[in-house]
């Protein structure tokens, strides 16, 4: 055994031996994965071994495309069967909202280059004549959907590894983790130490128990979960002579099912309701290569609707039930990237569907380990989505709400009830009193919108306009005509200061930082010049610094900055989560309620538009900043918790004789369409360029900063892509707006095509327009283009604008 290496890979499934075999790929071959057991021996081996394409999220979708791709190249070069399978995939819509989802999953395909067809019932019955049509009203067909043996893609990963030089240790188990001074890691395995620059976490089962090794608590549990067998079938055998091929799997929302043939038989497993967890408090490290005990009782539910659905499971012997623990994240995605705040320490864990994602998993962390980037968009992945509020306890609801609805529906609009409220700022029951209507982001509450007095605080799930509808365009109409109160805690903020900020933060910033007592806009970018931040900058001294960003990308975004803080500099970067929280006055009215609770002269002569200074309202002491992304007259007031109640008092009793109204996240979204605002996470991701996302008023080029040279290579030779703004034409008699995600077709020279794609889209209740950002080729955003944007299955009309519908010369906002 090596005693001197760059990379330990820790745990040899099917995740691990991918990451090894993408760092050998990527040239760094001195690299060693460390197995307690046989490769496989974790929740590998005893996998279904299925593979889709499919993900909530494009860009995993791309991920898995990419893994089922990889799956014959590594069979070929490393010469270990992997029993590729590829019959393609059914799923099977009972009902009209699940089939609205297949069609908006298919337009999604589109511009992700997949060919996906919408069939009929009846068509699924020719393609899978197993199935009873009656309980079915479509379904999707995706040609590059199969199965494989997991134990020999893991095997061919770990040939192909080898054979560029890596190392493997089975039967070895490491014990522990311990860092070094100079960041290096000592990795104590039963069979001695490794000295490594690099650890990897890829402990699949026990990925939680090699985390709390450094004192990490990983949001990742463990889940019961069966499958079952059938003996061999003479209508399987029938079928396959009549249809010359193996029979297609299929996904069965409402049986909560999948089935597939395996052999000459069926295979068929369940994300049932019952759902267990597997050792929720610690992985036992005595746990081999076994199966957990069946529990048919448990699934029996899925399995009256699979008997139902597909007759010939009633009857048929069952061979094998295979009950397994794998693993989950609490929102089902993986858990990729490097710890913040610990160098040299990855994670690639939590892969529920290791078979369909594994590669891209590996791929995407082996490029950001040898390159420091992923190089492409995995925030869907990023380990960096969760907090430390992400406890045990968290995970544990959060991941059996979501086992339990895998082959559920997930509205645009819907906000999942398991683990909340978890965080509350002062004014929650403030707001509850108001009959707000709550959702959560990164662990805390925030209102949507305001229901009626007397009515109930709920919102029906949609594709289509809810019934929040009317009540968010009065919202919309009080900021725009009076003024709107509303909370707007769920911001990252952070307080940099010390000596050296102003020159550190510059070198980062695309944007001039702004005078002492000034706000300014700003990008951050990464070397290759793509957005990996965006943030308001508030300057309060020489070398102090709030910064107000998006509250999901807290953990991302400090992880960041800490990476790229000056060694052993004085400069502190401080989170201030929750011990800054806030609330927002927008509308024409808005300087006059304010200046009611101040003596503070908030005239513009004296408080500019993006002003930010100390101020003092009633009695509460307050950073107040002269701008809110509503694009109206308005102020972000941040103050410490324990004023923010009395600060909402004083606001709402100022605010009455002006007819103030509360407003909520929804309003907000549609007000900052109609003013043209992108937002982190849609419009500016890291796989767009400043240029492209239309960022000119966040760039100045008097100064040097990360990514300055790409950005003007990109200036010489233009952007590929531009953001563009659409008036989308919804249809008259079902009205549904545009989510994100939909494609963005072009008629061009040989017809219609799919372009681009949407970001967010919303109805812009106060300029009365359906309104959508998305990105398509800079040559085609020209003003007499002809577009479309596909909305649940339906081509609608789109137009597009050069300028924001609402106040394009931003006269409201500095009035
Ligand atoms: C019944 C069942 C059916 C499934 N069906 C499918 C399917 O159809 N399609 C699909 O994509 N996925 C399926 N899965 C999920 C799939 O099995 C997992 O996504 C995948 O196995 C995850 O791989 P991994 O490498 O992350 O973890 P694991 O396979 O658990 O590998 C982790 C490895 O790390 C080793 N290890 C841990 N700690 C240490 C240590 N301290 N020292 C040394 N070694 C260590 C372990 O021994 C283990 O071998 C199924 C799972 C189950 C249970």
């Amino acid at each position: 055994m090596k005693s001197e290496t760059q990379v330990v890979v820790i745990g040899g499934g099917v995740v691990g031996a991918s990451v090894l075999y993408h760092l050998t790929e990527a040239g760094w071959t001195d690299v060693v994965l460390v197995e307690r057991k046989e490769l496989s021996a974790g929740s590998t081996w005893h996998s279904a071994g299925g593979m889709h394409t499919l993900n909530g999220d494009p860009n995993v979708s791309k991920l898995q495309q990419y893994t089922i791709e990889l799956y014959r190249t590594i069979e070929a070069r490393s010469g270990q069967a992997c029993s590729i399978h590829l019959p393609g995939g059914l799923m099977l819509a009972d009902d009209r909202e699940r089939l609205d989802w297949l069609r908006m999953a298919q337009a999604r395909g589109r511009y992700l280059g997949m060919d996906l067809e919408i069939i009929s019932a009846a068509e699924a019955k020719a393609m899978f004549p197993l199935l009873d049509d009656q309980y079915f009203v479509g379904a999707l067909f995706d040609p590059v959907e199969g199965h494989l043996d997991p134990s020999g893609v893991t095997n061919a990963y770990a040939i192909c590894a080898r054979q560029a030089g890596a190392e493997i240790y089975r039967h070895t188990w490491v014990q522990d983790l311990r860092q070094r001074a100079d960041g290096t890691w000592d990795v104590i395995t039963d069979k001695g130490e490794i000295h490594t620059e690099h650890i990897v976490n890829a402990g699949g089962l026990w990925a939680r128990e090699v985390g709390r090794m450094i004192g990490l608590e990983l949001p990742v549990l463990g889940m019961e979960h069966m499958y079952l067998v059938t003996e061999d079938l003479p209508e399987v055998a029938e079928l396959n002579a009549q249809l010359g091929h193996e029979l297609p799997m299929a996904l069965d929302f409402a049986g909560e099912i999948y089935i597939r043939q395996e052999g000459g038989g069926m295979l068929l497993g369940t994300y049932e309701q019952a759902c267990v967890p597997w050792s929720p408090q610690t992985a036992p490290w005595s746990f081999d290569m076994e199966l957990l005990a069946p529990d048919l009782d448990r699934i029996a539910p899925s399995l009256e609707i699979a008997f139902k659905h597909y007759p010939v499971m009633a009857t048929a012997g069952i061979k094998t039930i295979v009950n397994g623990p794998f693993t989950f994240a609490p929102d089902g995605n993986p858990l990729v990237g490097p710890i913040r705040g610990v160098r040299n320490c990855w994670v690639a864990c939590a892969v529920m569907a290791g078979l369909s994602q594994g590669g891209g998993v590996g791929l995407a962390l082996a490029n950001w380990m040898t390159t420091g980037d992923p190089q492409l968009d995995i925030w869907g992945m990023d380990v960096a989505r969760f907090g430390d509020w992400a406890t045990l306890g968290y995970t544990n609801v959060k991941v059996r709400e979501n086992y339990s609805r895998r082959f559920r529906i997930t509205f645009p609009n819907e906000e999942l009830a398991a683990g909340r409220p978890l965080h509350t700022t002062p004014v929650y029951d403030r707001l509850t009193e108001h009959n707000a209507v709550w959702g959560a982001g990164f662990g805390l509450e925030h209102p949507l919108w305001f229901q009626r007095p007397g009515e109930e605080p709920v919102e029906e799930v949609t594709f289509r306009r809810p019934d929040a509808f009317p009540v968010v365009a009065e919202e919309c109409r009080a900021v725009r005509e009076r003024v709107g109160l509303t909370e707007c805690s769920n911001f990252a903020k952070y307080r940099v200061r010390g000596p050296g900020t102003a020159e550190w933060l510059q070198g980062l910033f695309t944007n001039r930082l702004p005078k002492v007592g000034r706000i300014a806009l700003t990008a951050m970018l990464n070397p290759e010049g793509r957005i990996v931040g965006e943030f308001s900058v508030a300057r309060v001294g020489d070398d102090d610094v709030f910064l107000f960003g998006s509250q999901a990308a807290e953990v991302h975004h400090s992880r960041w900055f800490l990476d790229h803080r000056p060694p052993d500099s004085a400069i502190s970067f401080e989170v201030l989560a929750l011990s800054l929280v806030g609330l927002s006055v927008a509308g024409p009215r808005a300087r006059d309620v304010l200046q009611s609770a101040t003596t503070t002269s908030l005239a513009t002569a004296d408080f500019p538009f993006m002003s930010f200074r100390r101020v003092e309202l009633g009695m509460v002491p307050a950073w107040v900043g002269r701008m809110t992304y509503t694009g109206d007259l308005g102020y972000e007031i941040w103050v410490a918790p324990e004023h923010q109640r009395a600060l909402f008092d004083l606001l709402w009793q100022a605010g009455r004789p002006h007819g103030m109204s509360l407003f909520g996240f929804r309003a907000l979204m549609s007000l900052r369409m109609e003013k043209r605002f992108g937002t982190w996470f849609r419009e500016y991701r890291p796989i767009y360029t400043p240029l492209e996302a239309g960022m000119d008023r966040y760039l100045r080029f008097d100064h040097d900063f990360v990514g300055r040279a790409a950005v003007d290579a990109e200036r010489e030779r233009g952007p590929e892509r531009a953001l563009v703004y659409l008036a989308v034409d919804p249809d008259p008699d079902e009205p549904a707006d545009v989510i994100g995600d939909e494609p963005i077709w072009h008629r061009g020279d040989d017809g219609w095509q799919v372009v681009g794609w949407v970001t967010s889209g919303a109805y812009a209740h106060h300029s009365a327009v359906s309104l959508a950002l998305g990105y398509v080729p800079a040559d085609l955003a020209v003003a007499e283009a002809a577009f479309e944007v596909e909305i649940i299955g339906q081509r609608r009309p789109a137009r597009l604008l050069t300028e924001a519908v609402f106040d394009p010369a931003g006269e409201r906002m500095r009035a």
